[in-house]
């Protein structure tokens, strides 16, 4: 079987790793893995690429959308799963974040809830660059089988798929893995021109900015080992450390409503600075003032989500991660999420592979290809459909007040959320139960026993 992985990132790298893993006979099978985007560090401010600046690119590349993130703990646990290697790496080279600091603009702090996910032994989210996930993925799955090649377009339209280059070049596979994140060629090519406006990325309404300050970290994440999120009437924002302490590498961001798409994703750091102390400038943190003050980055991201789409592929294709379901850059899930696509599509793939190959079966490679993708479906959709909902429902933590009854409310409603477990299920579900009790081995073997084959 010859897979062709489009887009090195958290998706396509995991699954390159999964396969490897799972796969029978491995090394029978070609996998080619094509990624448009040459490794770089995150561009820094004053030294904008122009050839970057065009909305398109805003984030469809994590080498060009900076920022830290934080794996919470399903998502850690998978990277262990996928691979041990990648685990210590991650974990080595991050910040372990034991609790979150919950605050508002007028200095209160409102709770301080533990990351951990009480399992045994207790993972707990890890801060690090957006880069340095995609980095560590690179050194585990190995440069030399990453491929640097555009992909502009894949033609289904035959007995097999066939890529098509940027340089001109062709080349056909058994199965297209579209890995290539919020704007994905291989969505297009699998729901069609006629349909791209119909699914294609939805803005919603926010937009954030963020980046790293080369300070020492401050006791408000040391303390308690937190990330800090504060709230306020106009917007949110947030602050971590993305690397062991002696590294003094402060990720912080800044969400905000804004209901037109900026028409410009490079911005000066002066403005963005003039913007961020238009909305957090009378904000109590010392620790956010001194990050306006010393913050340098030149981009700004709009929030993108993927409506629903009526399935993730059929005959040989199909789509992973943010190329099937982008999520709100909010709602802390998205690499999570991506992973566990990777995962569950592999041990599908795996399965009906093995059941193809098996001597005496009339059952070929190219069905089982199609029903990978729907059992991937089938069990990813509705979660992610949870997960969406529920960032959304947290909207309200990045919207505009302009009244203090308001804001007190809003205070109090955050304070009610984070502390109390009961009305936090009302509010966003049961996170914990969702997120941590959810196992991607154990989902592919009950689907596959209702499906009886
Ligand atoms: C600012 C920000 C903060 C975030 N914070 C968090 C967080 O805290 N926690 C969390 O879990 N998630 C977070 N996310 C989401 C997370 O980064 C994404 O969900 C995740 O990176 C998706 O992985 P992916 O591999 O599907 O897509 P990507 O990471 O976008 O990778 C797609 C890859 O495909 C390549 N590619 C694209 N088109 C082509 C082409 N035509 N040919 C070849 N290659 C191509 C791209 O260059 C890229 O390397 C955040 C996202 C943003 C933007």
């Amino acid at each position: 079987m010859k897979i062709i992985i489009v887009g090195a990132g958290v998706s396509g790298l995991s699954t390159y790793l999964q396969l490897r893993k799972v796969l029978p006979a491995f090394e029978s099978h070609t996998i080619l893995v094509y990624e448009s985007q040459k490794p770089r560090e995150p561009v820094p401010s004053g030294t904008s690429n122009p050839s970057l600046s065009k909305l398109a690119d805003l984030t469809d590349s994590t080498t060009v959308v900076g920022n830290s993130i934080g794996l919470a703990p399903n998502s850690v646990r998978l990277l262990k799963y996928i691979d041990p290697r990648l685990y210590e790496i991650f974990k080595a080279r991050g910040y372990v974040s034991q609790t979150y600091t919950f605050k508002t603009a007028r200095g209160h702090t409102l709770a301080v809830t533990s990351t951990g996910d009480k399992r045994s032994p207790e993972e707990y989210t890890i801060s690090c660059p957006r880069y340095g996930l995609w980095k560590c993925l690179h050194e585990v799955v190995g440069e030399d089988k990453i491929k640097y090649r555009k992909v502009v377009d894949v033609d289904l339209s035959g007995a097999k798929p066939v890529v098509k280059f940027a340089d001109g070049g062709e080349e056909d596979a058994d199965l297209v893995v579209g890995a290539d994140g919020v704007r994905s060629v291989v969505k297009k090519a699998i729901f069609g021109e006629e349909n791209e406006r119909k699914y294609a990325p939805r803005y919603e309404g926010f937009c954030g900015v963020g980046a790293f300050v080369d300070v020492e970290i401050p006791e408000a994440i040391t303390k308690q080992k937190s990330m800090v999120f504060t709230f306020g009437p106009t917007g949110s924002f947030g602050y971590c450390c993305a690397a062991p302490l002696p590294q003094r590498k402060l990720g912080w961001w800044s969400n905000w409503g804004t209901p037109n798409v900026p028409d410009r994703n490079v911005v000066d750091t002066e403005e963005i600075r003039k913007q961020l102390q238009e909305r957090h400038g009378t904000w109590k943190d010392p620790v956010i003032q001194n990050i306006i003050e010393k913050m340098t980055t030149d981009r700004v991201y709009p929030i993108w989500t993927t409506p629903n789409l009526p399935h993730w592929g059929e005959t040989g294709a199909v789509l992973l991660g943010d190329a099937a379901h982008t999520l709100q850059a909010t709602s802390g899930q998205g690499a999570g999420q991506a992973l566990e696509d990777s995962v569950t599509f592999s041990l599908l793939l795996s399965h009906y592979v093995t059941k193809a190959e098996t001597s005496g079966s009339d059952f070929t490679v190219e069905e089982g290809i199609k029903l990978s993708a729907k059992g991937l479906y089938e069990i990813r959709n509705p979660r992610f459909a949870t997960i969406r909902a529920r960032a959304r429902n947290l909207y309200v933590t990045n919207k505009r007040v302009n009244n203090i009854i308001v804001e007190y409310m809003f205070y109090c409603f955050i304070y009610l959320w984070t502390n109390f477990p009961i009305i936090g299920k009302l509010v966003v579900g049961n996170v914990f139960k969702e997120f941590d009790e959810w196992n991607a081995e154990e989902q592919v073997k009950e689907y596959l026993e209702n499906k009886d084959h």
